[in-house]
């Protein structure tokens, strides 16, 4: 998937930003990741060539949005109408976001989005049971078309079974993952074994995504590499 992220920057909000990727990255760069600022890529999606094709993605395609930020962030509320009529215009491009901030999805909205645009789908974090009870009942309520709930750094056994239970239809897929980089925490995989069963109860697909640096299986704690991690989760339910 093409990444776009028309802003840069973040302030940590729960506990499954601690070790965000985007904070590690700047601090190699001395890039402090408190600012929200917006990139040279801003306009990207319709920017056009000389002949008056789009220069990005001239035949469409799917494309992660905000992958250093927040779509939702405070600070980039004066930008995010001028994003939401970009996603208007590039009705040929998916466009994926993933977010903490579903109660700021408001904030900024256009005027045509009714029960939203058919090209954007949104994905809402939940690293443990207190945020998935805390945005879940917000964001699952929300006129968005294509939603996901991701677990992940998953820190905790998660109970979604209310929520599947009475928006199972409206939930595209669930996913789950641990924790990468230097400090991470453990995954138990009893988490992610119970969380599929809930899914697969509901009929909702499950998705594990990555195992994380340190994974606890059945007894043992695994301390698995970068390069495997996705590698092991597609493994954890074939073996
Ligand atoms: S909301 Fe996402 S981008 Fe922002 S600090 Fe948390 S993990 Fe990082």
């Amino acid at each position: 998937m093409t990444i776009w992220n028309p802003w840069h920057g973040c302030t940590k909000i729960s506990p499954g930003c601690a070790h965000c990727y985007m904070y590690r990255i700047d601090a190699r760069h001395g890039i402090d990741s408190t600012i929200v600022a917006k990139t040279g890529q801003f306009d990207l999606p319709v920017r056009r060539k000389k002949n008056g094709e789009y220069a990005w993605l001239p035949n469409g395609g799917s494309a992660g949005v905000c992958f250093s930020s927040d779509f939702f962030h405070p600070d980039a509320d004066a930008w995010r109408p001028l994003v939401w009529a970009m996603i208007r215009e590039r009705r040929d491009i998916d466009f994926f976001f993933i977010t903490k901030r579903p109660d700021r999805f408001y904030v900024g909205l256009p005027d045509d989005w009714g029960m939203g645009y058919p090209n954007v789908r949104i994905a809402c974090t939940c690293e443990n049971q207190a945020m998935a009870d805390q945005r879940l009942p917000l964001f699952l309520e929300l006129p968005i078309r294509g939603k996901s709930v991701i677990c992940e750094p998953m820190l905790g056994p998660i109970n979604l079974r209310n929520y599947l239970a009475k928006y199972g239809e409206e939930i595209g897929s669930v996913g789950c993952g641990g924790e990468s980089g230097p400090k991470t925490r453990v995954l138990d995989f009893d988490w992610v074994r119970d969380l599929r069963a809930q899914c697969e109860a509901y009929g909702v697909p499950f998705s594990f995504h990555q195992t994380g640096a340190r994974l606890f299986k059945d007894g043992r704690l695994y301390y698995v590499p970068r390069r495997m991690q996705h590698a092991q989760a597609k493994k954890a339910f074939t073996e």
